[in-house]
């Protein structure tokens, strides 16, 4: 299907392929199993705030309806394409798959710059975008959430269309809304909090002392600045960050309130002056404990991964480490690599939470979220670590290997159609 050709695509269709022939998955089962059951682009015209009506291009991608309602976030970004938002949907179902939630994976795009729209121009595409998914999504079909580009305000614009459109308000129709709105406490914090929690848990294994361990964070973004604080809650300290407009280094570690504060201000974390300037590649490769992106596809390639220097490599962010980067790090055993659909798979859970309790309309404590999102990423860390182990696998291969076997199994048991 060359409709998804795309960079991003085709490396998770070369990691998905290594599982399947890992698991001997015949060759007649495997088209169906990656390619997406069904995919939307839409062309969404709004008026811009100078008068002048601009037509942007939207996509939802549906990568399997075998286990329940699709689920996935939304990504405002200049080069969101279908073929990249078919990856992200494809990597949602394995993540989905391996924690043991109740959905498919799914993603959507708008390509365009967040950061160059009014408020106004951003709920008039969000609205439209909602409007014309309406014959796709709903609480038991498709459910959305927040992803690069997009936060809350924007689920409650689409939960507001959504609402007017049926008459009545649905809070289950996506999640990262507002708590006011029927939004689950701690699901903002939820990705990187989990990413935070699975590190702390591969430094055990590892026997590193957060005390003494420092960490590096490519984009400073929801994931990456949640990521940051909650490390510093155990101990460890950061010493570099970066957004898209650079990065920042600071070995004996960067103030975090500080840092926050001038990205308030400035709206990027360049140009903080406690800390020496560097470019995202160099911040890739400076000396720490725990490298962690948090941002977008293919930033660990060939070109760098040889040359990293850290011993826990999270991936916060979707698949930024390339199959080529993968073979280079396999060669190097002193990296402990947390695969993204384990890594971040908190921000999911949380979001699986709080479609539970919309739809029941029966609201949890933080402490219960918190609880109830670590005891399911601890379970998925030790099968996951096992795996790795028992069957000599790459952590990589060993969280793939579970969600697609499950997927698998599933489709087997039910027939063609779903
Ligand atoms: P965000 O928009 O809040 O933050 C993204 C950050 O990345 C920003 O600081 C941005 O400036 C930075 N960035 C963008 N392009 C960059 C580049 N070329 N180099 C360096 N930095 C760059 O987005 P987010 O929600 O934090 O998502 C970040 C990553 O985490 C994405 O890969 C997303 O798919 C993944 N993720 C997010 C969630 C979630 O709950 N939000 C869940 C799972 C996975």
């Amino acid at each position: 299907m060359q409709i998804y050709d795309h960079p991003t695509f085709q490396m998770a269709c070369q990691q998905f392929d290594l599982v399947a022939d890992l698991l001997e998955i015949p060759e007649c089962d495997r088209d169906r199993l990656k390619f997406p059951k069904r995919s939307m682009v839409v062309a969404l015209p709004i008026e811009r705030d100078d008068g002048c009506t601009e037509v942007f291009a939207g996509y939802r991608v549906q990568h399997h309806l075998t286990l329940g309602p699709t689920k996935g976030g939304l990504r405002y970004h200049p080069d969101v394409t279908l073929g990249e938002v078919a990856a992200l949907a494809m990597w949602m179902s394995w993540k989905c798959a391996l924690t043991g939630l109740p959905y498919g994976g799914a993603k959507g795009g708008i390509a365009c710059d967040p950061r160059t729209m009014s408020a106004g121009e951003l709920e008039r595409l969000t609205r439209r975008f909602t409007q014309e998914m309406i014959p796709f999504i709903g609480p038991q079909v498709d459910v959305m959430a927040p992803d690069m580009g997009t936060n809350e305000q924007v689920m409650a614009w689409m939960m507001d269309t959504y609402s007017m459109h049926v008459g009545h308000t649905v809070p289950g129709i996506v999640t990262g809304k507002p708590v006011s709105l029927g939004g689950s406490v701690g699901r903002r914090e939820a990705t990187g909090r989990g990413v935070a929690y699975l590190i702390n848990r591969a430094m055990d294994t590892l026997q590193l002392d957060a005390a003494k361990a420092t960490a590096v964070v490519q984009g400073f973004g929801n994931v990456g600045s949640v990521t940051a604080y909650s490390l510093a809650k155990y101990g460890v300290k950061i010493v570099g960050a970066s957004d898209v407009a650079g990065g920042l280094y600071n070995p004996a570690g960067l103030d975090l309130d500080r840092l926050a504060a001038h990205l308030a201000r400035h709206k990027t974390v360049a140009g903080f002056a406690e800390a020496e300037p560097v470019t995202n590649e160099q911040l890739l490769r400076l000396p720490c404990d725990i490298l962690v992106p948090a941002a977008l596809e293919r930033q660990i390639t060939e070109a760098n991964a040889g040359r990293l220097r850290c011993r826990i490599l999270a991936e916060a962010a979707n698949g930024p480490t390339t199959p080529a980067a993968d073979r280079i790090i396999a060669e190097r055993p002193e990296i402990f690599v947390l695969p993204d659909v384990l890594c971040n798979a908190g921000g999911v859970i949380v979001s699986y939470f709080e479609w539970v309790q919309d739809l029941q309309s029966f609201f949890w404590t933080e402490t219960e979220v918190a609880e109830k999102l670590f005891r399911i990423l601890e379970h998925a860390f030790v099968e996951i670590l096992k795996l790795s182990r028992t069957r000599g696998l790459s952590m990589r291969l060993a969280a793939l290997r579970l969600g697609v076997k499950r997927l698998h199994d599933a489709k087997r048991i039910r027939g063609l159609f779903p």
